[in-house]
């Protein structure tokens, strides 16, 4: 761990991301090892994924409900407390006050110390549902959470205000936290094949994620590593 993060100080922690597996191929590693050390995880699954096939013979309801399943075994081999699925459509996210809305309503409910994200500030080549995801969850965490006055109708809900920690946003650009995920490698893995739609019997993918995993650890006294850009917010 670097020194920026107070890892060992939280509790829970919130993976906020726009398609079932995000979660699993940027940070199962990382989710397991929380898990390990008892941290409560929660996935907040923004859409189902309901346009993630090539085959066009699949009904959206059918792909998405059964990602659904997919995602949720995939959540239970890390040891995550909770997925909540917002069910929004695949392929539309924008980083309006309704998207925004949604993932507070989550925050003050299960008030995350530090959420997880895609980071919407990468350069080139991003899924406009991450980028719009990305965005979303950095404008919910600060201002909006954290002060009464936005969405005053969660209070009606019995949800207070809540401020978040730390952000912590995968695939950056610049990341400041690699995390050693020799250990929990096996498990990553064993997750991922859960998403069978996606990653059929998972044997280029496990070769193609151990790769990836590789990289970023180099230089690093491990082997296989996840990384994040964090940032610190005020509370
Ligand atoms: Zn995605």
């Amino acid at each position: 761990m670097t020194e920026q993060t107070k890892w060992d100080e939280w509790d829970t922690y919130m993976w906020v991301i726009a398609h079932p597996d995000d979660a699993e191929f940027s940070s199962a590693g990382t989710i397991a090892r929380l898990a390990k050390d008892g941290k409560r995880i929660v996935i907040v699954q923004v859409t189902s994924g309901d346009k993630g096939t090539p085959d066009h013979t699949i009904p959206s309801t059918a792909l998405a409900s059964g990602r659904e399943v997919e995602e949720k075994d995939a959540a239970d081999v890390l040891g995550v407390d909770t997925v909540v699925y917002l069910r929004c459509t695949d392929g539309e996210l924008v980083p309006d006050l309704s998207l925004r809305e949604k993932i507070v309503r989550q925050i003050r409910t299960f008030k995350p110390d530090v959420i997880v994200t895609h980071d919407p500030f990468r350069p080139y080549a991003l899924h406009p549902d991450h980028r719009a995801c990305g965005f979303a969850a950095l404008d919910a965490v600060y201002p909006t959470a954290r002060d009464p006055h936005y969405f005053p109708e969660h209070l009606q809900d019995g949800l207070e205000p809540h401020k978040t920690a730390e952000i912590w946003f995968f695939n950056a650009e610049q990341p400041d936290l690699i995390v050693d995920i020799t250990g929990t490698f096996d498990a990553k893995i064993a997750s991922l094949k859960k998403h069978a739609s996606q990653v059929g019997d998972g044997i280029e993918m496990e070769k193609r994620v151990r790769e990836r995993n590789a990289e970023i650890a180099e230089g690093q006294p491990f082997e296989l590593a996840e990384a994040y850009k964090t940032v610190q917010m005020r509370r």
